[in-house]
């Protein structure tokens, strides 16, 4: 992967964070939900997104862009992004720990 590309990735990572971060904090102050019924709602979410976009690019007019959805394989690696970073900010919290701890 180019440097121009993984740039774009992490800004778009960024944006998307930035933006779905500010969300879930409002609609937990606005409806008062837990942080985790609002997280599961957020994922839910993705999941009906990735559906409208599978649908978009299926069937008989699909979009032109060429992305073919493959169901079995994207689920899998949404769940896997999503265990991957719950894990590493996890990792992260704990190294950062382990230098306050030695500060
Ligand atoms: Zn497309």
């Amino acid at each position: 992967m180019s440097q121009t590309e993984m740039e774009r990735r992490r800004d778009a990572e960024a944006q998307i964070r930035a933006t779905m971060m500010n969300e879930l904090c409002g609609i937990m102050h606005k409806l008062g939900l837990p942080p985790m019924m609002v997280l599961h709602l957020a994922a839910r979410s993705i999941g009906t997104i990735y559906r409208e976009m599978a649908d978009v690019h299926s069937g008989i007019d699909p979009c032109s862009c060429g992305w073919r959805p493959h169901p079995l394989t994207d689920v899998e690696v949404l769940g896997m992004a999503l265990m991957t970073a719950c894990e590493q900010r996890r990792t992260n919290d704990l190294l950062q720990m382990r230098v306050i701890g030695t500060a």
